[in-house]
């Protein structure tokens, strides 16, 4: 979504898994990505892509067109780093939302960067905030509203977000509700990056616990997520699906 007199190009996609762009930055590279895009203005987004994201595009066009146009299509799941050392363009680190997150929230205490926290359900996101602030002092977290991807609701969350005069917007909707409202509103709102961040909230807030750090070493994070929420399975088979179509190189 950069603008078509953009100073400098921005970041191009070192891999497509199963059509789906990937780019290979590091977080410290995300950041300063985000740090052009916050002084150059215009809206820049970002999208922390998993398996779960790619067989969703695969089915849905608009989805897929988002992810196309997006500025940076981050390798958030370890399946897509698997899947790009398989392919033979191995990616120099997977970039977790939540990590990401993370960082940013003590890169923005340091620059003064506005934070809007958009989605999770009441009183996630304020609790996010309120442990994000604790542990970096002078971050700002502008806004919090949990709110609705429902169109009907767009107008009035712009306005929210373009009053509070945010930088940055992290979106948590989940895929692909979040990634597509990132593209159809983040211009009118002013700020100049947009994150579609999933369930971080609910991971910072402490709503939800995160894998242990064994399981996100062995990258079994999604294998906890279901044991811990079985409801999920059903998204989950996408996982399978995925790695057969990456195995068949079908793209
Ligand atoms: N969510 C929301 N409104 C919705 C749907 C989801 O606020 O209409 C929130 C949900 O509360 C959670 C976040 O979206 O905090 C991400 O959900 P999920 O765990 O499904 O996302 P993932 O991390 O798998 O992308």
């Amino acid at each position: 979504m950069a603008a078509l007199d953009d100073p400098r190009p921005g970041p191009t996609p070192a891999v497509r898994v199963l059509g789906v762009p990937i780019h290979d930055v590091t977080y410290d590279e995300a950041l300063e990505w985000m740090a052009a895009w916050v002084v150059q203005g215009g809206a820049h987004q970002l999208a922390t892509v998993n398996p779960e994201f790619v067989m969703a595009a695969r089915r849905d066009a608009a989805f897929r067109a988002v992810l196309e146009q997006a500025d940076l299509c981050l390798p958030d799941g370890v399946g897509i780093t698997l899947a790009a050392r398989y392919m033979g363009r191995p990616l120099r680190e997977r970039v977790a939302g939540v990590d990401l997150v993370e960082r940013l929230a003590a890169r923005a205490a340091q620059t003064g960067w506005r934070l809007f926290f958009l989605g999770a359900a009441p009183g996630v996101a304020e609790r996010a905030a309120e442990v994000l602030c604790a542990r970096n002092p002078g971050l700002v977290v502008c806004g919090t509203f949990a709110g609705s991807p429902a169109t009907e609701e767009e107008a009035h969350i712009v306005r929210r977000v373009q009053a509070a005069r945010a930088d940055v917007v992290l979106v948590a909707y989940g895929a692909p509700a979040q990634d597509v409202w990132i593209a159809r509103n983040l211009a009118c709102t002013g700020a100049a990056v947009g994150i579609g961040v999933g369930g971080v909230f609910d991971y910072v807030s402490g709503a939800v616990p995160r894998a242990p750090a064994w399981a996100r070493r062995l990258g079994l994070e999604w294998l906890v997520r279901l044991v811990r929420q079985p409801w999920r399975w059903r998204r989950q088979l996408a996982l399978p699906h995925f790695v057969l179509l990456v195995l068949l190189r079908k793209s």
